[in-house]
């Protein structure tokens, strides 16, 4: 026996984990989150005091004992240019120019984050974390001051005493007042960047330099110091550039690389960041506090859709839901037979028809592939303005549906029922072929053997026995698969278990791990395998008897015996090249091109990462996070920084031969935050003043990501690139693409090709990615067409997220970029991650969907796998199912943890088998359906034309119907719709994915917003498409302030809109707040502290912060929302009536879309149609 003998792993199985502990608390998992959610986010709208206050220049006073590793130190240089330079800082040069430091707009994240909840148990320093009021990284300089965190102290005495003194200081400070204010604005983009001959810099500032604009850094030596920095000789550190260029580039001069970004400012220019106010650095985690005060333990699961107990909605729907619609066709319709369904006489009566209804569907086979001329408004009478009374009438009064809208199936009504039937009991996975509750439902999970439906979810619990039956259904076989799921607080993460040396036990022949389905004989020595029957002997140190029943007497005591989910500590068998793995690293990858710097975003990511770094990813009870950082900016040339924690200062090093990628430190480039802290701090303090002036507009790509992979490689671990990006990359560079949008393209056969990389170079660098474990997160701020399809390709590849901001501005943006980002860094995640899939005999996994890389039939490679991510199966099969032995499934993950720990993540599930159809469409989720589905048709658009892939998906839904229909349901004439009640969605959320916008999108639709919208989904839980096709729509002005509870949802029809009251409408992405034009004046005084409807700011993108119940409530909902989904959303005001509305309306999915896409009913009766037909 030999479990837990090591000592690097975690406790005895049965015990709290501590190993497991840090996955409960990473602020988006198991760690206590808001349970007042209106403070979560609070901060955004308040003063920013931490910000406010311009803090005196201090920290970078260079140390005299300056090592020197082979690159100069250029002192003078950077004095002689420092106070000019800093004077056209402080006033940008255009309007776009950066924000001033100290503005209250850019730190506002940092007083927000201490609020997230990363409390005294989160990641960073324990000690320091404590004060709030934690010093500058580089006060331990100024004697007299604060003391300083121990660990910093040694960094510093390292570097020999400090020069400066106060006096120095305050000479620093005039010193930065000196400088001009005043600057001319920029000549166009590229007017500095001709040859580094070419001429003197536009700004006077760097005529010092002379023509060589570049030759200071490359000669320490710089010129005489101007009188400013002579009286200031120690108030601005050098930062020392080197740069480095390989002879393929002829027309460079030797030593001259290209010039900087910033012609004639550049590396140069690096200005006192000592002299000018700005906000304090932020070297030491955010104090605790508030996250620690908040706990909202639903709110804190992606895949959990969180729902009070109902108490704004009716309770259980009165009656057996609806499944069947009858109704004989209707002589006024002649050809649309079977249009006028009735609920076994319970529908309200037929209506007359509606004009926007005829002719919809002319019995054409390919409904909805033609958008055709956009539609008129779907009501244009006066009934379209729906009002509180109209919406009170009985069904029978309100006008014109041929069909009643409440006697279709409805969505809120099946989601209400199953929160209703199920929401109450703790979902034991102990029985086989269970099938959960959905995935709206606020449920706890008790494994007891099959792994939990938040890991692994399925299209159905029962599977036919043969493939015939499987082929007539058309049921696809299909597990969504979150392996590194976040659980709620209540559950128990997996254990882990250790098995020594020898490593996991697993049959002989598959390969397969144990798990509670395997068959120990022979008195425990052998075991048959559930997958694949063969005996395998048991090793001897994992012998046990068994006891009367055959089960081993350890049984409860080892989770692979007992759980559905459990994991294995990993032995070097399972590791590259035989050797344990390094911790990964973090590499920040920043455009610093004239777009990024002018709107604001480097300034901003430089600012996060400051306090961001002490949240990295942290195992268990480690103190401080293992993972390593660098850091990288660039435009059409790279800058690599060496932030060794025995510099006083960064170092720079420019590679401008972007051709062939390489990495000009090793040493350096990668740090322990702590160890590098003051370093970290100086460097991203100077990374937005370096470039603050640049005209650099173009960038590259391509060579940024292998610049990162060839880091990781070099430092022979895994890690993730977080890069964040701004425009196409046009500089010529590898990987340089051309602009190749072309909306025209839209509807036609070549349609596909606007999904296609325009280039297989990035596929080639995907591949190389995954190979090394190297992870691709992609932060994307466009004002134009950037090619995500292309960009997005290694992101996608490699199991890294993709985040896009279009036209981003810091003082709308901001919130949802940090929020966003703060989630990325922080989250679970594995590297150099491997999946397979095992199935017992009969089925095999055929097809995968998701963000991974494969390289054979079988394995799922992922050089990142974080705790969003979802994979989506498909099954088929290969061999006849036994009712008896039923089917099994095991997913089997390898990864290294962020701690740098090999490890195998265990899923099971066994599923019943059935021999009669009417047991598979009992047993059916039609929202994992919908997941496959929605999977399946957005791969198929880079094949097929959408029409295509449209009229797929339709005739397939068409035949899982029909084949219901013929099969189980009970005789009935052919004018009834009949769904199976598991199934009854199906049209509707079908429907929902039609319209979508990579299936049909509308002319406002951009490309890139396509093939953004299609990555994101191909990575979505079940939760996250059901939302995403089918947003919530909540109506705000019903919510009980009083209570916890969010207000009952509403169906998403513009004609379940009143417009005396407030909605919230969300999918995942966006929160719309849409405001109906009679709203009481109180309503929008307490929400908007405005007096009247017209005085609505519609730019806002949080609300108020008013201390008034209404308020209040609505922001908790706001907070709880935000907390369930992976993506920060953004908050969008709509006024009803307001050009704004059209948008808001694209969202109401039960209605007929400006885009084409058919209204519910309208969809209904076409799918009705088309069952007949096959039927027939
Ligand atoms: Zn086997």
């Amino acid at each position: 026996m030999s479990v837990n003998q090591q000592t690097h792993t975690g406790p005895p199985y049965g015990q709290p984990q501590p190993g497991y502990q840090g996955y409960q608390q990473p602020a988006y998992g198991g760690q206590p989150l808001p349970g007042v959610p209106q403070l979560q986010y609070g901060a955004y709208n308040g003063p920013m005091p931490g910000y406010q206050q311009p803090v005196p220049p201090q920290g970078y006073f260079p140390s005299l004992g300056f090592p020197s590793k082979g690159c100069p130190v250029s002192l003078n240089s950077d004095n002689s240019l420092a106070p000019n330079f800093i004077g056209s800082l402080r006033t940008p040069a255009t309007s776009g120019a950066p924000p001033p430091p100290s503005g209250p707009t850019l730190p506002s994240g940092h007083l927000a984050y201490s609020q997230l909840g990363h409390g005294d148990v989160q990641n960073g320093i324990a000690a320091s974390a404590a004060s709030a009021q934690r010093p500058p990284a580089s006060q331990p300089f100024l004697p007299g001051l604060a003391p300083t965190p121990v660990i910093q102290t040694s960094a510093f005495q390292q570097y020999g005493p400090t020069p400066a003194s106060v006096q120095q200081l305050s000479n620093d400070m005039t010193g930065m007042t000196i400088g001009r204010t005043t600057a001319s604005a920029p000549p166009p983009a590229g007017l500095g960047y001709g040859p580094p001959t070419s001429g003197p810099p536009v700004s006077g500032s760097l005529s010092a330099t002379g023509s060589g604009l570049y030759t200071p850094y490359t000669a320490s030596q710089g010129p005489s110091p101007t009188s400013v920095t002579q009286s200031l000789p120690l108030a601005q550190p050098p930062f020392p550039v080197q740069t480095i260029t390989t002879q393929r580039l002829p027309t460079q001069v030797p030593g001259f690389a290209p010039p900087p970004p910033s012609t004639g400012i550049g590396p140069s220019s690096y200005p006192p960041t000592t002299g000018a106010p700005r906000p304090p650095t932020m070297s030491g985690p955010p104090p605790p506090p508030l996250g620690q005060t908040v706990a909202g333990p639903p709110a804190s699961q992606p895949n959990h859709i969180s729902s009070p107990p109902p108490s704004a909605v009716s309770g259980p729907h009165p009656g057996p839901p609806v499944t069947g619609l009858h109704g004989p066709p209707p002589p006024t319709h002649p050809p649309q037979p079977g249009y006028q369904m009735q609920q076994n006489g319970s529908f309200g009566p037929v209506r007359g028809s509606q004009p926007n209804y005829g002719g919809a569907y002319p019995g054409t086979p390919n409904y909805g592939s033609q958008p055709g001329p956009p539609p008129p408004p779907k009501r244009l009478d006066p009934d379209s303005i729906p009002s509180p009374q109209l919406n009170e009438l009985p069904p029978q009064q309100k006008p014109r549906h041929r069909i009643d809208p409440d006697a279709i199936p409805s969505p809120i009504q099946v989601i209400e029922d199953d929160r209703s039937n199920r929401g109450s009991e703790p979902f034991v996975t102990g029985v086989r072929g269970h099938v959960p509750p959905l995935v709206t439902t606020n449920f706890i999970v008790k494994d007891e053997g099959n792994a939990s439906p938040r890991y692994i979810r399925c299209t159905s619990y029962n599977i036919p026995c043969t493939s015939d039956m499987a082929k007539q259904s058309q049921v696809p076989l299909a597990a969504v698969i979150k392996p590194l799921a976040t659980l709620p607080p209540e559950e128990t993460l997996p254990y882990l278990v250790d098995h020594g040396e020898s490593g996991p036990v697993r049959c002989n022949r598959c390969k397969a791990y144990m798990c509670p389905f395997m068959q120990f004989i022979e008195g425990g020595r052998r075991f048959q395998c559930c997958f694949c029957s063969c005996v395998t002997e048991v090793p001897p140190h994992y012998f046990q008897h068994l006891d009367h029943t055959g089960k081993r007497v350890d049984f409860y005591d080892r989770p692979e015996l007992s759980l559905g989910s459990y994991e294995f500590l990993a032995t070097v068998d399972y590791c590259k090249n035989n050797k344990f793995p390094s911790p990964p690293a973090f590499i920040f990858m920043i455009d610093v091109s004239y777009n990024a710097v002018k709107s604001g975003l480097v300034r901003l990511i430089c600012e996060e990462l400051k306090s961001l770094l002490d949240y990295l990813p942290r195992e268990g009870n480690m103190e401080e996070s293992a993972i390593r950082v660098g850091f990288v900016t660039y435009n059409k040339v790279l800058h690599f920084y060496n932030v060794k924690s025995s510099l006083a200062q960064p170092q720079m090093m420019v590679v401008s031969d972007v051709a062939d990628m390489f990495v000009p430190l090793l040493d350096g480039l990668l740090v322990n935050v702590n160890d590098s802290r003051t370093v970290i701090a100086s460097l991203l303090d100077q990374i937005p003043e370096m470039f603050a002036d640049t005209r650099e507009t173009e960038t590259v790509f391509a060579p940024v990501i292998q610049a990162g992979l060839e880091a990781l490689k070099a430092a022979e671990c895994a890690g993730k690139l977080f890069i964040f990006h701004t425009s196409l990359p046009i500089a010529e560079a590898p990987g340089k693409l051309k602009n190749r949008d072309d909306k025209k393209l839209v509807n036609t056969d070549k349609e596909k090709t606007l999904f296609q990389p325009q280039t297989s170079f990035y596929n080639n660098l995907a591949k190389d990615c995954v190979a090394h474990g190297c992870c691709v997160d992609l932060f994307l701020f466009p004002n134009q067409y950037l090619d995500v399809a292309t960009l997005g390709v290694v992101t996608y590849q490699t199991g890294g997220s993709i985040y896009k901001y279009a036209y981003f501005q810091p003082e709308t943006d901001q919130d949802r970029f940090l929020n966003d980002l703060r989630r990325d860094v922080q989250k679970e995640v594995g590297f150099d991650a491997v999946m397979r899939v095992r199935t017992s005999t009969g089925i095999r996994a055929t097809d995968f969907f998701g963000a991974f890389y494969m390289s054979n039939t079988t394995d799922v490679e992922m050089a990142g796998l974080d705790c969003d991510k979802t994979i989506t199966v498909e099954f088929k099969h290969d061999d006849k199912l036994s009712e008896d032995s039923g089917a099994l499934l095991q997913c089997a993950v390898l990864y290294t943890s962020c701690a740098g720990q090999r490890r195998l993540r265990i899923h099971n599930l066994s599923l019943n088998c059935c021999t009669q159809l009417a047991d598979l469409y009992r047993n059916c989720e039609t929202d994992t359906l919908i997941n496959y589905l929605a999977k399946y048709a957005y791969r198929g658009v880079l094949s097929s034309p959408v029409k295509t892939v449209r009229d797929a998906l339709i005739n397939q839904c068409a035949q899982i119907l029909a084949c219901y229909r013929k099969n189980c349901a009970s005789p009935s004439s052919a004018g009834q719709l009949i769904l199976p009640e598991c199934m009854k969605l199906l049209p509707v959320y079908l429907n929902c994915v039609l319209k979508s916008d990579v299936l049909q999108p509308g002319p406002e639709v951009t490309t890139d917003d396509r093939a953004y919208i299609r990555q994101l989904v191909t990575s979505m839980d079940v939760a996250e498409t059901n939302v995403f096709f089918y947003p919530r729509l909540l109506p705000l002005t019903k919510a009980d302030v009083d209570s916890d509870s969010l207000p009952g949802a509403i169906r998403n029809s513009e004609e379940r809109l009143s417009k005396g009251d407030i909605y919230l409408l969300e999918n995942g992405l966006n929160i719309f707040v849409w405001v109906g034009v009679n709203v009481q004046q109180g309503l929008i005084q307490n929400l908007f502290g405005v007096s009247s409807f017209s005085q609505i700011n519609k730019a806002l993108t949080m609300l108020p912060v008013l201390e008034n119940p209404f308020s209040k409530k609505v922001r908790s909902i706001i907070n709880m929302l935000q907390m369930q989904r992976s993506r920060y959303m953004k908050l969008i005001i709509v006024k009803q009536e307001d050009k704004l509305e059209m948008l808001f309306k694209h969202f109401l999915v039960e209605d007929k879309s400006l885009s084409g896409g058919a209204s519910y009913v309208d969809f209904l009766c076409h799918m009705h149609k088309e069952i007949r037909q096959l039927l027939s």
